[in-house]
């Protein structure tokens, strides 16, 4: 299995291709039948991302079938379901690298936002359980925000929340703390924009 560091370099490139206009769409689909999958899967990143239709991961990162082992859920939040499917694919393929891929206008965040501000409550539980789950993170930057115009706070808010997945995965499993502390997996925070079509990782390499 590759290093994180080359996994995260290998996301980057894809990425670059991807903002670029430099991938064929064909390229993705000739990579089922160039590789034989029925004997595993061996997925060098795993990515939980927002589940929002303009965030299509394995695209963004101009990856074919095989290469992501991905998870999406609206507002990337991290639950215990989220937990299992990562420590099964770090713990089961080796796989060295997770990113927590948030996005630019996150619908789940203005939600959160929004709810915050009294101007609007969910009454579905289903639609709660994820609300609940990003409010605390952007509850901070609400606060700090007073003057701040739309575009800023929900900027702020959306880093907020992919911030807090990712401290939800370093503290939140026995066995992602067990395979950080062995140096075996890193877990990085990233920020999709809509608008360029580019991925800014918080992180150093
Ligand atoms: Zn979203």
């Amino acid at each position: 299995m590759i290093s994180a560091s080359d996994a995260l370099r290998e996301l980057r490139d894809g990425n670059r291709r991807f903002a670029a206009g430099e991938i064929d769409a064909d390229s993705i689909a000739s990579r089922v039948h160039k590789v034989g999958m029925s004997g595993g899967q061996k997925p060098f990143a795993i990515v939980l991302a927002c589940s929002d239709s303009r965030v299509p991961v394995e695209l963004v990162f101009d990856q074919g079938l095989g290469d992501l082992f991905v998870i999406r859920v609206a507002g990337n939040i991290v639950a215990p379901s989220q937990i299992g499917s990562i420590e099964f694919a770090a713990s089961q393929f080796g796989t060295r690298l997770v990113v927590v891929l948030g996005h630019s206008n996150c619908g789940a965040v203005i939600a959160a936002l929004k709810e915050l501000s009294l101007e609007q409550t969910h009454r579905s539980p289903n639609l709660r359980a994820i609300v609940d789950r990003v409010r605390p993170a952007v509850e901070p930057v609400l606060q700090s925000h007073t003057h701040s115009d739309e575009a800023t706070l929900t900027g702020a808010a959306v880093r907020a929340n992919i911030l807090a997945s990712v401290d939800k995965l370093l503290h939140g499993s026995l066995i992602l703390e067990q395979l950080i502390e062995d140096r075996e997996l890193t877990i990085v925070g990233a920020e999709y924009s809509i608008e360029t079509g580019k991925v800014e990782f918080f992180a150093e390499d």
